[in-house]
């Protein structure tokens, strides 16, 4: 049933740390270079951020439901958004993530070194964010719930915003809570496509790079206030 789904892996797994390094040897294997990240994502448990029963599946190569029909991205998704905001330059200091989600991504740029400001719309989700992360002792990591379209402005300026939502249009106005120099990242919706890209902000224009199609549950306006009973999958 959905709670017990719902119920999180528990802290002594069946998941070994071979596990864990097979996924990184993966994403090395399909194009990842990028050290830091490869280290970030070998540190954290991904199998603590998804449902007991779907523990064992959490180190191969697909996103999975997390309820409220949500998902946790898959480990290359994560990889490619992380490398791509660290190319060619130091870990930034305050990142922005719009959909906790699960929050593995807000580990894995916790883990990064990077202090994480992250908005999520599902109060459960968020809830179990900021429990599981307490759990793990991720300290430099602020969480929110809310509509996270607007970023959080109280918070800015960030050195890169990580979107993990599909959104209709670029978001312009989050361009404003970037520092000059930084970046952001973000699934597009075209028509029936999605394009990830990275936008690297210079203080006054963005110059645009298309990484290739993608596919993330949609940006939604709004917030999720309670559990509904709605079930995983
Ligand atoms: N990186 C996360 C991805 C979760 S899926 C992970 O790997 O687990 C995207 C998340 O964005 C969902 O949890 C969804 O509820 C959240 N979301 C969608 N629209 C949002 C909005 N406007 N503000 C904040 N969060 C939003």
């Amino acid at each position: 049933m959905a709670a017990s789904l719902l119920a999180l892996s528990p802290e002594v797994g069946m998941i070994s740390p071979r596990t864990r390094g097979r996924m990184v040897l993966r994403l090395r294997a399909e194009g990842i270079r990028d050290e830091r990240v490869l280290d970030a994502m070998n540190r954290v448990p991904r199998h603590r951020f998804v449902a007991q029963a779907l523990a064992g599946r959490a180190y191969e190569p697909v996103s999975l439901p997390i309820g409220y029909g949500q998902t946790i991205s898959q480990p290359w998704t994560v990889a490619r958004m992380m490398e791509v905001i660290l190319e060619g330059r130091d870990i930034p200091q305050r990142v922005l993530e719009i959909g906790t989600g699960s929050a593995y991504q807000t580990a894995v740029l916790a883990e990064l070194g990077a202090e994480v400001f992250s908005i999520e719309r599902i109060g459960p989700l968020q809830e179990m964010a900021e429990a599981l992360l307490g759990r793990l002792s991720y300290r430099q990591v602020h969480l929110h719930h809310g509509d996270g379209s607007g970023g959080w402005p109280e918070k800015a300026p960030f050195d890169a915003i990580v979107i993990t939502a599909a959104v209709p249009c670029a978001l312009a106005p989050l361009y404003r809570q970037l520092r000059a120099g930084g970046r952001l990242v973000m699934p597009v919706e075209e028509g029936i496509e999605q394009h990830l890209q990275v936008s690297h902000w210079d203080g006054s224009t963005a110059q645009v790079i298309l990484l290739g199609t993608c596919h993330f549950v949609p940006l939604l306006a709004g917030t999720v206030a309670v559990a509904s009973g709605e079930c995983v999958g």
